[in-house]
């Protein structure tokens, strides 16, 4: 299947680092992101955080590590026979250091397969690049793209709790979500066995 992998929250861990560096910045206190909209949390204006984020789009995005098991996963599923897209919501501007990050992690990726949404629509590149399931932590997008009817596992997080909608399964563990796509891509070939049999 050709899987599309979210960054953040999903392969890299920036929101703990983030937050520690986003309190002492703005002198805050906050123990816990329960918003993806970072700039609502901190209580700052929206351009605040933006221009903080790129000022110090160095040091934010290389200094995470990775998700556990995200590297691993994303190894399996390759072997597994499956693609990987990964699809972020950074900026094009952001693909040189996020590349690197990635290099520097043994994370797999192709570089032409590293697409930045930037302000605009993830769903609009899960749609262009025939994306078949995605996996994502940001609720917002998993509920756009399900609705296309594009099954999505949602990585588990402080912020993304609300109660979620058909097509969206939650998932605590990068393990979790293989053997969801297991599940997911056993029952994909036997629809397709289904047809041919029709046929
Ligand atoms: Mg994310």
């Amino acid at each position: 299947m050709r899987i599309g992998i979210d960054i953040d929250g999903v392969v890299s861990d920036s929101y703990p680092f983030w937050l520690t560096e986003l309190n002492r910045h703005f002198g805050k206190n906050v123990t816990e992101i329960d918003d993806y909209e970072m700039h609502t949390v901190f209580d700052v204006s929206r351009e605040a955080m933006n221009d903080y984020f790129v000022c110090n789009a160095e040091r934010l995005l290389m200094a995470p590590l990775p998700i556990t098991g995200a590297k691993e996963g994303i190894e399996a599923l390759l072997k597994q026979g499956h693609e990987i897209i990964y699809v972020t919501a950074r900026t094009p501007e952001e693909r040189d250091v996020t590349v690197r990050w990635l290099t520097r992690c043994g994370i797999p990726h192709e570089h032409e397969r590293v697409l930045f949404a930037g302000f605009s629509s993830k769903l609009e590149l899960v749609k262009l690049w025939g994306i078949e399931v995605f996996i994502e932590d940001y609720q917002v997008n998993a509920k756009l793209i399900a609705e296309s009817g594009v099954p999505v596992f949602l990585l588990n997080a402080t912020y993304n709790q609300e109660e979620l909608p058909e097509g969206i399964t939650r998932c605590h563990s990068w393990a979790e979500i293989l053997e969801g796509i297991e599940a997911l891509n056993h029952k994909y070939h036997n629809d397709k066995k289904g047809l041919a049999i029709n046929e």
